[in-house]
């Protein structure tokens, strides 16, 4: 079964009612091709009413859900409270999360599961800093994020692996389409060493971290590169062009 190219447009804590839905407006008379699989995470005060006016053949998802179902997490949402209003995906482990809110690896295996338990799929983020590349540390790290995921999971079907090098994220900085690939080809060969061959084969694996209209075209054509988690150009009308990245 061949992948579907997938792109999330990830518009962090940006934007007004109405100038998000000035976004979703520009998302809806575009031409979107059908080969691509696309999910919009607005902040979560806006996720019901984009979503009421956003067309049917793309997708929402929250930036961020708790580990617990329900109790007492003032300021908190979680995983089922999400699917009761009809929000069918999660982004979890953003780089964000992890370094300004202290999500370690055992925290966002946790959401991931809770995610996964209350019916949701999940953008799951894992990525290196500059220092731990510096440190030829990268394929360790994102095995280590990995890892402590996938002792709290049995099932990877409604997982996508964001990989997400911390350096690229919001920097201008694009991992080079070999660097991605390389990283993403690593990342299908702990698949298949640690879970499956068809965890390895049909998991998709998509790469964030400044992708740009200008750039995505060949990002994509690298076998391993499954489609894009884009922060900054998915504010921008050339959002569309990058989900058009593989036409
Ligand atoms: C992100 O926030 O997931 C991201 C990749 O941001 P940007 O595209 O702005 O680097």
């Amino acid at each position: 079964m061949a992948r579907k190219f997938f792109v999330g447009g990830n518009f962090k804590m940006n934007g007004t009612l109405s100038s998000l839905k000035g976004i979703v407006n520009t998302l809806n008379e575009a031409k979107l091709t059908s080969e691509t699989d696309i999910v919009i995470a607005p902040p979560s005060l806006y996720l019901i009413p984009l979503k009421e006016q956003l067309r049917k053949d793309i997708a929402v998802a929250a930036q961020n859900a708790y580990l617990a179902s329900s109790g007492a997490y003032t300021g908190e949402i979680s995983a089922t409270q999400l699917h009761d209003v009809g929000i069918p995906w999660v982004i979890i482990g953003h780089s964000e999360r992890r370094a300004l809110f202290f999500e370690a690896d055992d925290v966002v295996a946790k959401k991931t599961k809770a995610a996964l338990d209350a019916g949701l799929s999940v953008i799951l983020c894992i990525g290196e800093t500059l220092q731990e590349r510096e440190d030829d540390k990268t394929i360790e790290v994102v095995e280590r994020q990995l890892t402590a995921v996938k002792k709290e999971l049995k099932d990877w079907s409604k997982v996508v692996i964001a990989y997400e090098p911390v350096w690229a994220i919001g920097t201008g900085k694009v991992a080079t389409p070999a660097q991605a690939q390389e990283v993403h080809h690593k990342i299908r060969a702990w698949a298949q060493k640690s879970i499956s061959q068809d965890v390895a084969e049909n998991t998709r694996v998509i790469y964030g971290g400044s992708v740009t209209a200008a750039n995505s075209r060949e990002l994509a054509t690298q076998p391993d590169i499954d489609g894009f988690l884009v922060g900054g150009a998915s504010l921008k009308p050339e959002f569309v062009d990058i989900i058009n990245a593989k036409v």
